[in-house]
């Protein structure tokens, strides 16, 4: 069987170096990403920005499985709120190029794996809200902006037994994060699947029915090289991709 081909989704750079080239601007996804997917046995395809929505849906029908990926904040007006004076910069065009991402992989029952930004907006697109700034969450003391590299890990999580990501990961882990959001009210159909020891949502999955749906707060793919829970989280997504593949064109 061939392997499964595995979509990220894809941000923009303004070019800010260049003399010549100064604004320009380039499609791009983060190399670990593309990495971990060629390690699990996946094949990584970079989905670009597009505005259309038919062009979205020709994108997603190439794929076996859909990894959105981190990056901006997501614009608080998507779950009805308007903006606190800690939100970071915000690409409206971005959002609304994931959130159709997710809306056509959802029709087509892909599986789909969520990191960070990415975790953050599938929650917001089946329904659910942020904290734009950890400070809005009581109690929230622990270091998600960490100032070590980015390979290692921060904080502690723990994870719910039941959950498809204590399959991949155990109960517990140590992780990194960057991350200054959070989930708030959880989709209708997500649960919660992890926690920080200060009560932060580190990650979520769909519950409604088979569809594989994963979010993770942290940064599985800055880990993954040298750590095999964060590499299996890419494995499972691939996994998942395969039985997709099998069962829809079964090349
Ligand atoms: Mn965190």
């Amino acid at each position: 069987m061939k392997k499964p081909i595995i979509g990220i989704s894809g941000s923009m750079i303004v070019d800010q170096d260049s003399d010549i080239f100064a604004g320009y601007h380039r499609a791009y996804t983060n190399d670990d990403y593309i990495k971990s997917v060629s390690r699990a046995g996946g094949v990584p395809v970079m989905l670009p920005i597009v505005d259309n929505v038919d062009e979205i849906t020709a994108q997603v029908e190439l794929l076996d499985g859909l990894i959105m990926m981190g990056g901006h904040d997501v614009d608080p007006v998507l779950y009805g709120e308007e903006p606190n004076n800690k939100l970071g910069f915000i690409y409206p065009r971005r959002d609304a190029f994931d959130v159709a991402l997710i809306k056509a992989a959802v029709d087509k029952k892909l599986p789909i794996l969520g990191i960070c930004r990415g975790h953050q907006i599938l929650n917001v697109a089946f329904g659910g809200s942020l904290y734009q700034d950890l400070s809005e969450i009581p109690g929230c003391n622990l270091a998600h902006v960490q100032k070590n590299f980015c390979h290692e890990p921060i904080h502690n999580i723990k994870v719910i037994p039941t959950s498809k990501l204590a399959q991949l990961i155990g109960e517990e882990m140590r992780v990194n994060s960057f991350h200054h959001l959070a989930v708030k009210d959880i989709a209708p159909d997500f649960v919660a699947t992890a926690f920080s020891n200060d009560q932060v949502i580190e990650a979520i999955e769909y519950a409604k029915d088979d569809q594989y749906i994963v979010g993770v707060q942290f940064h599985p793919e800055m880990m993954s090289a040298n750590c095999e829970k964060a590499q299996n989280i890419f494995n499972g997504l691939i996994e998942e991709a395969s039985k997709y593949k099998e069962a829809s064109h079964g090349k």
